[in-house]
């Protein structure tokens, strides 16, 4: 028996020796001295601090992330890429502060009573970060989706009339039929310019009362996100309610109508033209012909702003950024040099719609020649387990993660996910994707990230050791597949 367990043994070690990092223990004894849960938790603690802004990518809080991050990277041997002077990758971007917003709803219910509610950020509504200056007070009207699309004949402004007045739409888009694709019409730049278009003054987005960037600013026109609950008390008179109508509208039953409802809404903001910035930094490779492929490990680094309330961005991403700070101190610092070279890429305008990313990615600097694989960081820091969109479209890199909790000593549990039908994901994964490059995006999981893109978001509901773990694993894994 105990000739059979020694044999097993020198078996496993053996094929550590061809396929593995050699010196893997001592690797492993450097994670554990260099990624510290303690010591991320001080890095998103500053990074979703007010002084950050909340990170709103053009803005002077998030060039400050910036220049912490590149400092950073300095200071852990991470260089910058041949050919880009500085870490920064800078990309044109058009950002909009939203100094006030105010929303009062005159409200008759179904006994035709008429109750006044004045409006509370986050619980009834948020401003959209895109959204353009006014003031105004007048009737809402319901337009379904907001959708007009004249190939498939189906118009939600037929019959209502807009103009001069408040358009309240919902989020989503008729029931696909075979050969059709509606995505160009379920996005939030097409459904607010078709508002605009129709000559509305003002608009109200049911969606859901969280800071939200993504979209394009239209100058004079002032843009809400209202709750469904806070819809429903307008749709009350008529014994409807947001749910019933998506359904109907899902089914190409036309609903739209005039609601004999008032709102008054406000925004004072402003909107700038200027620069967003990834910043970008490698660990050259060893071998001489594998040094020219890479591994990504990516994260996004802003988040919505402070506009007109702080979004802090704890888990959405200052836990992923702070993650990839501290992998780049462990690989940076290592003895250890891989065979291939290992990026490291903290996007900007990621909630903007994937902006850095997607610039990245087409103007990859010239001595990147071959991806081989990315690990996006995208809320890593709630909940006791990790979750990995796409992890089982890659079974070898899936095989090489799902050890990693066993040895490296972590109780944590990963699951994941394969992802088949195109479409552009919700994290920076997506843009490689496209490209035909490997990529997953990594999250925790075990928790309800409550505060998702609101003041909540902040490091009291963080959970350090969930960070320290993904830290380690992605440390690992990377390394592992830049050695071989
Ligand atoms: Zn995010």
């Amino acid at each position: 028996m105990k000739k059979r367990i020694i044999f097993f043994v020198l078996v496993i070690s053996f094929l550590w020796l061809i396929s593995g990092i050699s010196g893997e223990s001592e690797f492993i004894i450097h994670l554990d001295e260099t990624i510290k849960a303690t010591d991320i938790f001080t890095l998103v603690n500053t990074l979703a601090s007010p002084q950050y802004e909340g990170r709103l990518t053009g803005t002077a809080g998030y060039d400050k992330a910036v220049q912490m991050a590149a400092d950073y990277f300095k200071q852990y041997g991470i260089r910058p890429i041949d050919g880009m002077e500085t870490y920064t990758q800078l990309f044109p971007v058009s950002y909009t502060k939203v100094y006030e917003s105010k929303l009062t709803l005159h409200v008759k219910d179904k006994n035709g009573k008429e109750e006044v509610l004045q409006c509370q950020y986050f619980k009834d509504y948020y401003p959209m970060n895109f959204s353009g200056s006014g003031n105004i007070t007048g009737e809402i009207v319901f337009a379904g989706f907001g959708i007009t699309a004249p190939e498939f004949e189906y118009d939600d402004y037929i019959g209502i009339d807009v103009k001069g007045k408040i358009a309240m739409i919902i989020k989503g888009a008729p029931k696909e039929k075979e050969g059709e694709d509606w995505s160009a019409y379920d996005d939030h730049r097409f459904r607010t310019k078709n508002a605009l278009k129709h000559g509305a003054a003002g608009l109200l987005y049911i969606y859901s009362a969280r800071g939200n960037p993504n979209g394009a600013y239209l100058e004079g026109f002032p843009m809400l996100a209202i709750e469904e609950k806070l819809a429903d008390r307008i749709l009350e008179k008529y014994r409807k309610n947001v749910k019933s109508l998506t359904e109907h509208l899902k089914q190409r039953h036309r609903n739209s109508f005039a609601t004999d409802q008032t709102a008054e809404l406000t925004v004072r903001s402003e909107n700038f033209q200027g620069n967003g910035a990834n910043v970008v930094g490698y660990i050259p490779g060893s071998d001489e012909l594998l040094r020219n492929e890479f591994i990504v490990v990516g994260a996004h680094l802003d988040h919505c702003g402070m506009w007109p309330q702080l979004t802090p961005g704890a888990d959405d991403n200052a836990s992923g950024s702070a993650a990839l700070l501290t992998i780049a101190r462990a690989l940076g610092t290592s003895k250890y040099q891989p065979k291939r070279s290992v990026l490291f890429a903290l996007f900007g305008g990621e909630e903007m719609g994937l902006l850095g990313s997607t610039y990245l990615v087409s103007h990859l600097p010239e001595k990147v020649k071959k991806i081989n694989f990315v690990f996006n960081l995208d809320m890593v820091g709630e909940g006791p387990d990790v979750f990995i969109l796409r992890l089982k479209n890659y079974p070898e890199m899936e095989k090489i993660i799902m050890e990693t909790p066993r040895k490296l000593n972590l109780n944590c549990h990963i699951t994941g996910n394969e992802i088949t039908e195109k479409g552009r994901g919700g994290s920076d994964h997506a843009p490689f994707v496209e490209k035909r490059i490997p990529a997953v995006s990594v999250f925790s999981a075990g928790s309800k990230h409550m505060g998702y893109h609101k003041a909540d978001d902040s490091i009291y509901w963080i959970t350090p050791k969930i960070m320290e773990d993904i830290a380690k694993i992605i440390s690992y894994t990377v390394m592992r597949m830049a050695a071989d």
